[in-house]
């Protein structure tokens, strides 16, 4: 029996039309982004056209639908910025200086940006101090405890071991063998 393993992880999904399109009669400005079209506005940090949208995001909620709001809030272009470093985000020391590295690279690679740091520093993952789990921190779920990262669930655990105070302590339902 020979199977020749065809197996390619049809990983890569094809990226929303090629930017660079060329023909195109019609120059109408998309966002940057997302492509949409309606509703646009020029960034304030790099004059990209981008959907006008911040209203959509709901307070606290945390949500990551407004495309204006992630390019403001979590691109080194917007945070640069809104912090007025002078010269290019991608060469600046103090927006290096800003972040720890994964942020760093994150916020200079993410889908929010319109153009990606080129080369972006190597970092070694962030891992919990209890439990050794990598944690990712763009994905947040992670509590900080002076210099140590614990991961969700450790952070969960110690909640809890916090707030029910004294700790329950042994279940009288006694465990019969
Ligand atoms: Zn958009
Ligand atoms: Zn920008
Ligand atoms: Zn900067
Ligand atoms: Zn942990």
């Amino acid at each position: 029996m020979k199977g020749d393993g065809k197996k390619m992880a049809g990983a890569r999904k094809a990226p929303t039309r090629a930017a660079t399109g060329g023909s195109a009669a019609t120059p109408k400005p998309r966002c940057g982004l997302c492509g949409k079209t309606a509703k646009l506005v020029r960034t304030d940090c790099c004059a990209q056209w981008i959907c006008d949208d911040e209203d959509k995001y709901v307070l606290f909620s945390y949500a990551r639908n407004s495309c204006h709001r992630n390019h403001r809030r979590f691109t080194l272009c917007g945070y640069h910025s809104a912090e007025s470093h002078s010269g290019h985000w991608k060469e600046c020391p103090a927006c290096r200086e800003a972040f720890e590295t994964e942020i760093y690279v994150y916020y200079g690679t993410n889908e929010y940006n319109f153009g990606k740091l080129e080369d972006p520093p190597a970092y070694e993952p962030t891992r919990c101090s209890k439990c050794a789990t990598v944690i990712v921190l763009s994905e947040g779920g992670y509590s900080m405890q002076g210099k140590e990262y614990w991961c969700e669930r450790c952070s969960g655990a110690e909640m809890g071991r916090l707030l029910g105070g004294g700790g329950r302590r042994g279940g009288r339902e006694g465990s019969r063998s």
